[in-house]
């Protein structure tokens, strides 16, 4: 598919975009499952993003009128701030996701990044502003180094092998066949969920948004693997507003701030230690999945 880019160069590029922009929306699909129905408003104005600063005022919210699924959530993350989402599954993490970029308008309250309110601005900046790496990276049947690009069309290979070091998977990728040229996908050298996700993690990256939204994943990855994807996930934090929605609570223990959400309401918030000093439901959440943990490690050892 690559090749008919060449001669047709001014079709290739729009192609790229059509292809690129439908990547978006399947990567958004896997993380968001919804598409979107919203329009900009006219003349919406660009996003100016400062320091990417999200607050989210009295958000209240419903799929349907009857049923109220976010119920008055406050939050603010400043700038270069991580925040965790965390609660039983239902209590509403992915749709506050879904919110943050306006795949559906709140039904109460605001959603603002740096004081904008995400409803006076145009849907393309608001995309570009947010970096998502979802639980299942999508891989091309093209070279690593296509599928690390996709991040950003334009990308120098220095720029590339920046991203991928970043990723810590630079390594990996040299020790392949044929370094950066090796073919990936259902069609070529098939990679682990570990792997992919570490291509997903440079694709962000090389996209550079000064936001990031994570799911983190829940599928179980081996303990080291698991620590290397934490290690790439921070590093791509770095500078960065970042909104985790967390299923391991041991990896987003050094967030500023926890919150904690149960039926569309905010229950607890704080720090780990905080958190734990209260006894109450994180701590709860924290002593049970310890508690799994070490029952996977005996049963490993
Ligand atoms: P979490 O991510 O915390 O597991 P979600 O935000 O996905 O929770 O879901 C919160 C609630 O909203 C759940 O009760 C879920 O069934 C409901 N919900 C999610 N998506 C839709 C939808 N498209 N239509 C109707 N209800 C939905
Ligand atoms: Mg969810």
């Amino acid at each position: 598919m690559i090749q008919i880019t060449m001669p047709l160069g001014f079709l290739g590029t729009v192609y790229r975009e059509i292809r690129q922009a439908l990547v978006d929306m399947g990567e958004m699909f896997d993380l968001l499952h919804q598409p979107s129905e919203i329009e900009d408003k006219p003349g919406a104005n660009v996003l100016n993003v400062q320091g990417g600063e999200v607050v989210l005022e009295n958000v209240e919210f419903h799929y349907d009128p009857t049923r109220p699924i976010l119920k008055g959530i406050s939050l603010s993350v400043p700038a270069g701030k991580t925040v965790a989402l965390v609660g039983p599954s239902g209590s509403g993490k992915s749709t506050i996701g879904r919110l943050l970029f306006r795949f559906y308008d709140v039904t109460g309250g605001a959603i603002k990044i740096d004081g904008q309110d995400l409803r006076d601005v145009t849907q393309d900046s608001l995309h570009n502003a947010i970096g998502v790496v979802p639980q299942d990276t999508v891989l091309f049947n093209d070279t690593i180094r296509y599928n690390i690009a996709y991040g950003r069309a334009n990308a120098s290979e220095a720029e590339i092998v920046e991203a991928a070091k970043a990723a810590k998977i630079h390594d990996f990728i040299m020790d392949l066949p044929d370094g950066y040229d090796t073919s990936v996908g259902e069609r070529g050298l098939k990679l682990s969920g570990g792997e992919k996700q570490r291509v997903g993690i440079a694709r962000t990256i090389l996209k550079n948004p000064p936001i990031l939204l994570l799911d983190e994943a829940t599928s179980a990855l081996d303990t080291q693997t698991e620590r290397d994807i934490q290690d790439s996930l921070k590093a791509m934090g770095q500078g960065r507003t970042v909104i985790t929605i967390a299923h391991r609570l041991s990896t987003i223990a050094d967030s500023d701030e926890i919150v904690v959400l149960e039926k569309g309401e905010i229950v607890e918030r704080g720090h780990h230690e905080e958190l734990l000093a209260r006894h109450g439901r994180y701590a709860a959440m924290w002593a049970r999945q310890s508690a799994e943990e070490e029952e996977a490690q005996e049963g490993a050892a």
